[in-house]
C-alpha cells in the first residue's frame, strides 16, 4: 500500500487525475497506511496551496420549514426538529454579520438559506437586494447557497449583483441520493451547478460524509465532482441532529475523517479542499491535522444550526501550525473568475 500511495502523491503533483478504481484502493487504507495517506496529501496541499488556509463564514439568513426532506437536514418541514425558525434576514443585519466575519480573517461571507431553491419572483427579488448590499458594502466577498436554481437567467442575475461563488453540495454519491432525498433529484442539482458555472461564478461543491454511504459510493462523490471542476470542495461530517431520520447514526471516528480528507486532495489536488460541518465536533484532538491531511480551507464560526469553534481558537491553531491565514489559494482562484 505505502508503494501505491507514493504513487499516487506523484500523480497528485503532476496533476494527474486518479481514476474510481485508484480513490477505491486509496479509501481502503487502514491503520499505519493512513499516516501515510495524510502525509503524502500534505506535500501535495503544500505544492499546490503552500502555507496558505483560506477562511470562510455563513449565515443562516432563512431557517426551517424547508420543503424538501433531506435526511440529515434539521431544517427540513419533514422532521419536527426542535430549531430556531425565521424568515429572511435583512441586508443591514447580513451586512453587520459580514463585518465580525472579516473582523474574524474571513475572506468570503455566504448567506445560506432553507428552501428548495429560486425560481423568479419575490424570494429572487429579496435574496438580489441583499447580494447587492453586500457586495456594495465590500467587507468580504459575497458567496450564498440558495438551492435549487430553476432558470439559467437566474444565475445570471445573482452574478450580475455581486455574487462571486455559489455553494451547491452533490451531498453524496448519485447512487446513494435516493437514500437521503426524495423531493428533488440528482439532476436538478448538476443542472444548478452548470447555470452557475456558465454565469461566470466560482462553484463550492462537496458533501456529507458518514450518512450511510459505501467507501466506493464516497469516492464515486469525488469523481462527480472532479468532473464538475468545482472549485472549492466542502467536506462536511454528519453531524445526527435529534429528531432527523438519521438521528441513530454513530459518528465517523477521527482517522476516517482525515482519510476521507487526504482522498480527496489526491484525487482533486489543485483545488480548494475545506472542511466544514462536524469538523470540530468528530476529529476532537485531532482538530489541527485536518491541515496536515490536505485541507486548504475551513469554515470558521457557527454552522447552520450547531456552533463551531471559537474563531481565535482556529486562528490560533493555524499560526501554532506555521500556517497563514492570509489567501493566496483564493486570490488564484478569484483571478480565474
Ligand atoms: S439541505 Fe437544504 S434543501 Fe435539504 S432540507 Fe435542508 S435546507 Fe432544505
Amino acid at each position: 500500500m505505502r508503494t501505491f500511495i507514493r504513487e499516487m502523491e506523484d500523480k497528485a503533483i503532476a496533476n494527474e487525475r486518479l481514476s474510481y478504481e485508484e480513490g477505491c484502493r486509496l479509501i481502503q487504507a487502514e491503520g499505519a497506511d493512513i499516516i501515510d495517506l495524510i502525509s503524502s496529501a500534505n506535500r501535495v496541499r503544500q505544492h499546490f496551496c503552500g502555507d496558505q488556509i483560506n477562511l470562510c463564514s455563513i449565515s443562516n439568513a432563512k431557517s426551517g420549514n424547508c420543503s424538501e426532506n433531506c435526511s440529515f437536514c434539521a431544517q427540513s418541514a419533514y422532521h419536527g426538529t426542535a430549531i430556531d425558525t425565521y424568515p429572511l434576514t435583512s441586508s443591514e443585519k447580513l451586512v453587520s454579520e459580514a463585518k465580525t466575519a472579516a473582523s474574524h480573517n474571513a475572506e468570503a461571507f455566504g448567506i445560506v438559506v432553507a428552501w428548495w431553491g429560486l425560481r423568479e419572483g419575490p424570494d429572487l427579488d429579496a435574496i438580489l437586494e441583499r447580494i447587492r448590499a453586500l457586495s456594495s458594502a465590500g467587507h468580504t466577498r459575497t458567496d450564498a447557497s440558495l438551492g435549487i436554481i430553476a432558470e439559467r437567467k437566474i444565475a445570471v442575475q445573482l452574478k450580475e449583483a455581486g455574487l462571486a461563488f455559489y455553494n451547491h453540495n452533490l451531498e453524496t454519491a448519485r447512487s446513494f441520493f435516493p437514500n437521503i432525498c426524495t423531493t428533488h433529484s440528482y439532476d436538478e442539482r448538476l443542472k444548478t451547478i452548470q447555470y452557475c458555472k456558465e454565469a461566470g461564478m466560482g462553484i463550492c461543491s462537496g458533501g456529507i460524509f458518514g450518512m450511510g454511504e459505501s467507501l466506493d459510493q464516497r469516492i464515486e462523490l469525488a469523481v462527480a465532482l472532479q468532473e464538475l471542476d468545482v472549485d472549492v470542495v466542502p467536506l462536511n461530517f454528519l453531524n445526527a441532529i435529534k429528531d432527523t431520520p438519521l438521528e441513530d447514526l454513530p459518528p465517523l471516528q477521527p482517522m476516517e475523517i482525515l482519510k476521507i480528507i487526504a482522498v480527496y486532495r489526491l484525487m482533486m489536488p489543485s483545488k480548494d479542499i475545506m472542511t466544514a460541518g462536524g469538523r470540530e465536533l468528530h476529529l476532537r484532538d485531532l482538530q489541527s491535522w485536518m491541515f496536515t491531511a490536505g485541507a486548504s480551507h475551513t469554515l470558521i464560526g457557527n454552522y447552520l444550526t450547531t456552533s463551531g469553534r471559537k474563531s481565535d481558537d482556529d486562528l490560533r491553531m493555524i499560526e501554532d501550525l506555521g500556517l497563514k491565514h492570509a489567501s493566496s489559494c483564493q486570490e488564484k482562484l478569484l483571478e480565474v473568475i
